[in-house]
């Protein structure tokens, strides 16, 4: 893995893609700056060997040319973050970005315009992406967001530098994190996969498999398994025609030495709703007219006895309905495990969706090892997928 370390920058010109698609305020200021942030590390390491930085970015999904979305707004932020003046072009390519680029001093930053301006971009036009490489001497990707992407800065850029292209230190953090988990990890290796559907984890269940000792399954994707194997599951989400393939998932299981834990009890409701009636049932005895929205206390006993021995942690979706107060009891747990557990030495990685959002609403983020930025490129990982964005540096 090529990284910033490879490279002395003394002198060069980095353009960088930087995932900076941050939420902005109807004042257009920056309401969240973490990923501004994430990328710093890479642009001051650069700068600190006297290079100097171009970074690329895009900003939400524009249609052309679109006011709003104009990364001039994260200009001033971006300045403060790195405590260095950023200057800024109202455009990606052309005579004016390439003349500020060429008087660009080591030392300097400067900003293009929003890249999806162009719909070059998201089709990774080459005539593009030839046209923002002939910007810099070296090509640094720190942009994990949108590696799952082939886009013209994402991935296609990169035959422009067939020796000088790296991963920035975000991507190689993300990069290294999963490996700690489906490469060379501790044993025992257990993944936790909750959320809503079977059906959107079906490819990373199977992915994993090969990988993992112990596998908890939790969420609404619960109900399939348990209906499958003739429980009654009253009115709780169920994807019926993923029945025999829960069937399949166990079966496999069995075959390689995965522990498969269920919920055997969860906190039912009279309606999907914060203030309905509950009551704690059988996972599998569940009544008509109540649905299970949060795994219940046996069910948490036992996954906190397997997380506790566990030396390397995946989590990957909540264990129920957490966006409601009264049902988020079972992620909170589950993420308290999971910190006890890292705090005692494992490694924890929380990636791939709404399991991010939990961890940092419930305020246990520093108490993991990793926090992945990507919610997309992360999937796509977890699902074995090679993302074109890593697979454009790594074939130097
Ligand atoms: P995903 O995007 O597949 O990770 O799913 C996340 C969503 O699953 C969250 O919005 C949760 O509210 C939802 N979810 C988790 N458990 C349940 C459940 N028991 N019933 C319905 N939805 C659930």
């Amino acid at each position: 893995m090529k990284t910033l370390n490879d490279i002395n920058f003394k002198g060069k010109k980095a353009v960088i893609r930087v995932d900076f698609n941050v939420p902005l305020d109807e004042d257009f200021k920056v309401t969240d700056t973490n990923r501004i942030e994430a990328a710093s590390a890479t642009i001051k390491k650069i700068l600190t060997d006297a290079g100097s930085v171009i970074l690329m970015s895009h900003l939400g999904r524009p249609k052309g040319r679109e006011e709003k979305y104009s990364l001039k707004h994260i200009v001033d932020t971006t300045s403060e973050i790195l405590g260095v003046k950023v200057k800024f072009v109202e455009d990606s390519i052309g005579s004016e970005v390439e003349e500020a680029a060429k008087n660009l001093q080591p030392g300097e930053v400067l900003m293009l315009e929003n890249l999806r301006f162009y719909k070059e971009e998201e089709a990774g036009d080459k005539d593009f992406a030839k046209k923002l490489a002939s910007l810099g001497d070296v090509y640094v990707n720190d942009a994990f967001g949108t590696a799952h992407r082939a886009h013209a800065s994402t991935t296609i850029i990169a035959d422009y530098f067939p020796e000088d292209k790296v991963f920035g230190e975000l991507l190689a953090k993300e990069i290294d994190s999963l490996d700690k988990v489906l490469k060379n990890s501790e044993k025992p290796v257990t993944a936790v996969l909750g959320g809503s559907k079977v059906s959107s984890k079906i490819t990373v269940i199977e992915n994993i498999l090969d990988k993992v000792d112990h596998l908890i399954i939790g969420g609404g994707m619960t109900f399939t398994f348990i209906k499958a194997q003739g429980g009654k599951i009253g009115d709780s989400i169920c994807e019926d025609d993923k029945q025999e393939l829960a069937l399949e998932i166990l079966e496999k299981a069995k075959a390689k030495n995965v522990q498969v834990h269920l919920p055997v009890d969860v906190v039912a409701a009279d309606a999907f709703k914060n203030d309905a009636k509950t009551q704690v049932v059988d996972v599998d005895k569940i009544p008509d007219g109540w649905q299970g929205l949060d795994a219940g206390p046996k069910s948490l006993e036992n996954f906190k006895e397997v997380i506790l021995k566990s030396k390397t942690i995946l989590w990957n979706g909540p264990l129920g309905v957490f966006e409601m107060e009264n049902f988020a009891k079972g992620t909170i747990e589950l993420g308290n495990f999971i910190a006890e557990a890292t705090e005692k030495g494992a490694f924890s990685l929380v990636g791939g969706g709404d399991s991010v959002a939990a961890v940092k609403q419930f305020g246990l983020e520093p108490k993991m090892s990793y926090v992945s930025t990507g919610g997309g490129a992360m999937l796509e990982m977890l699902e074995g997928k090679t993302l074109p964005g890593i697979a454009a540096i790594q074939n130097a």
